[in-house]
């Protein structure tokens, strides 16, 4: 928190670390489960538009190789389910030459299907359906480390919707088709549809490709994911130092009511296109005590926030201490995602709208703790603000002890110990 690192939310890279590995969970096929499926595409053969369309799609539906079937876990005992598709299906639009075209089904914790796609996995290893990585759709829905790959996304009928192009781990590109302004239709009905490309989270450009007279994305086929965000709701704790868990599971409860706690479940714990991460880190300066990333653009395609807690300097501060740094970041990050940008103009934003709010959720954490306390650590970090530099003015005793109070927890010397 203290001068805490924000690096702006349009140029930084998301820094991965460890992932969970998860084990494969290979289904073992069931009838049922593959008549279900039958049933629910032939559901959607029958809201094919065209003859042409049609075909095509029976025709796919013969080379689905049902005894390759295979289930990723998706979120909360919701599956994929990845059924290949046979090289020799070719009359397809899309070439399966060196990849391997899957039909990926989304299923609901009660085991119906809601939606499907076509997905096109292509990479430098994988030439067949058989050589994708374990998890990759988890992954890839997870915002998890991927390697060189390029993943994209069509619907039943082979109409591009996405596709995500990784290297070197991160997400180097992502490219979508999106109507513009909102899908209004123009005075015929008919609506505009755009190629919109993102490096690195930012949006390089917008190319007009086509109109659709009609609607463009047959239903059910999953092309809602294009303006929802291809993200899952995920708030992920990497931290492996004890304390520095304890006290984040303790402030991030579900029994914490408090403001910082409900901005952080209200935007990334429920949102699906807005996952935060919160990991230690050892390359922070000693001055340091936090930082925080972000990348994506915020309701647009998909938003990604990393915590980053300076684990050489937290471990000795009190727990009260690192409760205020996480929840000074979540506060950055709340503030990064509904659009305020730069860590100065978020600082003088905390300093004017937050300090309340973080000392009153403070409180809740630690009942004991007195308000005067809670002020301090609620102003850590914010001293370089017009709001702390008129408070000091106007109360400069207030503000001497306020500094006291927060070199003190920092040291160690006062508050409960982290260990
Ligand atoms: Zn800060």
């Amino acid at each position: 928190m203290r001068l805490s690192v924000l690096l702006s939310a349009v140029v930084c890279l998301l820094v991965f670390s460890c992932t969970k590995k998860d084990e494969i969970k290979t289904t073992h096929l069931t009838n049922s489960r593959v008549a279900e499926i039958r049933l629910w595409l032939s559901e959607k053969a029958s809201k094919i538009r065209t003859t042409e369309e049609k075909n095509r799609f029976a025709d796919l539906n013969r080379h689905l190789q049902y005894e390759k079937l295979k289930t990723e876990e998706l979120k909360n005992g919701e599956k994929m389910i990845l059924v290949p598709v046979d090289t020799l299906y070719t009359s397809g639009l899309i070439s399966q030459n060196n990849a391997a075209l899957v039909l990926l089904l989304f299923e609901t914790k009660s085991g119906a299907i809601k939606k499907g796609n076509l997905v096109h996995y292509q990479s430098p290893t994988v030439n067949h359906y058989s050589r994708i990585p374990v998890n990759s759709f988890q992954n890839l829905y997870r915002s998890l480390p991927m390697p060189d790959c390029s993943v994209k996304f069509y619907t039943l009928t082979e109409r591009f919707l996405y596709d995500f192009t990784y290297q070197n781990g991160t997400l180097q590109q992502f490219d979508v088709l999106k109507s513009h302004k909102k899908a209004i239709p123009t005075e015929d009905g008919c609506i505009d549809w755009y190629l919109q490309t993102y490096e690195n989270g930012i949006l390089v450009s917008e190319v007009y490709v086509f109109s659709t007279c009609g609607s463009y994305v047959e239903d059910g086929s999953g092309g809602s994911q294009v303006y929802t965000g291809v993200g899952i709701q995920t708030i992920t704790d990497q931290l492996t130092n004890p304390c520095l868990k304890s006290v984040l599971n303790q402030a991030t409860a579900s029994n914490m009511n408090n403001q910082v706690n409900v901005m952080l479940q209200t935007v990334f714990g429920s949102t699906e296109d807005a996952n935060i991460t919160i990991k230690e880190v050892t390359n922070l300066p000693a001055d340091t005590d936090a930082s925080h990333t972000a990348s994506g653009t915020p309701g647009n395609t998909y938003f990604n926030s990393v915590i980053n807690l300076n684990v050489n300097i937290l471990p000795s501060t009190s727990q009260e201490y690192i409760a205020a740094t996480i929840y000074h970041e979540i506060v950055h990050s709340y503030l990064t995602y509904n659009g305020t940008y730069g860590e100065l103009t978020q600082h003088q934003a905390m300093a004017e709208s937050y300090v309340d709010h973080m000392a009153s959720s403070l409180m809740q954490l630690f009942p004991n703790m007195e308000l005067y306390t809670a002020t301090a650590l609620a102003w850590q970090g914010l001293q370089g603000t017009t709001a702390w530099n008129n408070f000091a003015a106007a109360h400069p005793a207030d503000a001497a002890l306020y500094n006291s109070i927060n070199t003190a927890h920092r040291a160690g010397s006062t508050g409960t110990d982290c260990n």
